[in-house]
Parts: C-alpha cells; sequence; structure tokens
C-alpha cells in the first residue's frame, strides 16, 4: 500500500492528501510514500501534528524542486558540522572551483571534465591526480528512555544554542553503528545500545547523508560533552521543534513523534531533503521531504 501525504503547513496549515506511487507499488518493504510540502499563509485545514510544537513555518511535499520566492519552511532535518558536527560544511560541499591546490603533491589545479565523464573536476596539474568530492555520512542516535527523547543543546557554531539528536561525521574506521554509539558518548556522555536503524535523509545540495539510529541508555545517566550546553529528556509534546539545529533533526523528530502517536513502533524511514539553496544550514524552514518511504 502506498500513500502520498502532502503536508503542507505555514502559519497554522497542515494538509495531508493520499496518493500513490509506482515505485513504492513494486516494492514490499516499502508500503509507503509520503511526500511532504510545507507552505506559507495556508491556515490549518487538517492535523496530523497538531498536537504536536512544529515549526510555524514548514512544508513536505511530493516535489519540491520550484522553490517559491516565498520563505519557505520545512520539516526539520539535522546536520551537525565541521569535524564534529555535520552542519558546517555544506555551503562548500561540492564546489569544485574552490579546490586550488593538489591534496596529494600541493601542485596547483585546473578545473575541466575529464574524458569519459560529465563533472567537473579539480585536476591536478603536476601529478595528474582528480579530486573527487563525495557525500559525506552522519550517524546519530535517537534515544529513547521513559517515553522521552534525549536531545542536546549546542555549544557550538552552527546553530549554536539549538537543540538537537546526538550525531556528528562518521569516521574512517568504524561503521555507521560504532560511528553513532561514539557521537553519544562524546555529546551526552551517554553509554547507548542499539536498537535499530530508524531513518537514512539524503540531502543531495550539501552532500550529506544521515542515519540516525533508535537507541537505549544502557545506564539512566548523561551529561553535557564539550560540544553541547545541555542534554534533556523531552516528552513527544515537549520537543522544540521551533528550536532545533538542523532540518535532518526536525524530520526525523517528526517522523518519530508521528510513528509514535499513531501507537505504533517506529518504523524505518527514507527520506530526500531538498534545502532551499543560498540558505544556511540553521534554516530549518527551507526544505522539502521528497521520496519519503517507510518498511
Ligand atoms: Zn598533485
Amino acid at each position: 500500500m502506498i500513500t502520498a501525504v502532502i503536508i503542507m503547513l505555514k502559519l497554522k496549515a497542515i494538509e495531508i492528501l493520499p496518493s500513490s506511487s509506482a515505485f513504492a507499488a513494486t516494492t514490499q518493504h516499502w508500503k509507503h510514500r509520503i511526500r511532504i510540502r510545507i507552505r506559507i499563509r495556508i491556515r490549518i485545514s487538517q492535523s496530523l501534528f497538531s498536537s504536536l510544537s512544529i515549526p510555524s513555518s514548514f512544508s513536505l511535499h511530493p516535489s519540491f524542486k520550484h522553490f517559491p520566492s516565498v520563505a519557505m519552511a520545512s520539516l526539520s532535518s539535522t546536520s551537525n558540522d565541521s569535524s564534529s558536527s555535520p552542519s558546517s560544511s555544506f555551503h562548500s560541499a561540492g564546489d569544485v572551483q574552490k579546490i586550488k591546490f593538489c591534496q596529494w603533491c600541493g601542485g596547483t589545479t585546473k578545473h575541466d571534465i575529464p574524458d569519459g565523464e560529465e563533472r567537473l573536476r579539480a585536476i591536478c596539474t603536476t601529478c595528474g591526480k582528480i579530486a573527487y568530492q563525495n557525500p559525506k555520512m552522519v550517524v546519530g542516535c535517537l534515544i529513547e528512555h521513559d517515553n522521552k527523547v534525549l536531545l542536546c543543546k549546542r555549544k557550538i557554531e552552527p546553530s549554536y544554542g539549538l537543540w538537537t539528536l546526538p550525531a556528528g561525521y562518521l569516521e574512517i574506521g568504524e561503521s555507521a553503528m560504532e560511528g553513532a554509539i561514539r557521537e553519544t558518548r562524546e555529546e551526552a556522555n551517554a553509554d547507548v545500545e542499539v536498537i535499530s536503524p530508524f531513518v537514512q535523509l539524503d540531502i543531495p545540495l550539501i552532500g550529506q547523508t544521515y542515519i540516525i539510529f533508535l537507541a537505549k541508555l544502557k545506564k539512566p545517566h548523561f551529561s553535557p560533552g564539550p560540544e553541547s550546553s545541555e542534554c534533556k529528556l523531552f516528552s513527544l509534546d515537549e520537543i522544540p521543534f521551533s528550536s532545533l539545529s538542523f532540518s535532518s533533526m526536525v524530520v526525523t523528530l517528526n517522523l518519530y513523534v508521528e510513528d509514535m502517536k499513531a501507537g505504533r513502533k517506529p518504523k524505518f524511514h527514507y527520506g530526500t531533503i531538498n534545502k532551499r539553496p543560498g540558505t544556511s544550514p540553521s534554516d530549518i524552514d527551507a526544505f522539502t521531504l521528497e521520496d519519503h518511504m517507510q518498511s
């Protein structure tokens, strides 16, 4: 069964419409395909999330390819950045023109499309090596404890002072699950056991993919790590949706709340976050969630 959900929400508007998807129809594992669109200046007509605290402006919709000139809001997703948190490297991601020197020999680069390829690359004029750029993976944990979830308030930029799930860049040599456990230990001083994967969110514009795992505390202890000013458990109705750090976090937590409010176990979700070009990592309203599928 396939369900396409269009959520239009801004200034209190949420609307969900059923639809179908050929892709989902052919895939048994994916029972639903949900597309979300956020629009502005629409009053709430129906509310799937009416009881939730959701950003005042966001829309999830099927095809967010044409970004309106007006401010768009969207489901959230989070990205931590820089070395330990993903969101900071977004804007330079994929900008091959910024690669001026070869990372192997230090020679100057030229920017050209190599034979047999279609993309512009930075090519070393000395050793000839090509600097391929590929997406980075961000991993983290959604920790359930006493019907609450654990969030951390960021003590670093970007999104200083905003709330996030413990997450960060996957390191070479570790699995996604190992990375998620490590990031949770670093940011929340929490020792967790992973329960299952919960969501994969691709953010093509900034070259990032998020994998967030459901997890539980091995011991009921947590405290702020060096990158956090506070760590706190929130009930579903207390989640500070208007103060989340990244669109990936907004999406992840909305999907989780939706699953839980529906009285079911969390499903596994996949989706693509299309951020509006030119927006900052912290602009949690400037995106749409597309190709949402769930197990
Ligand atoms: Zn070189």
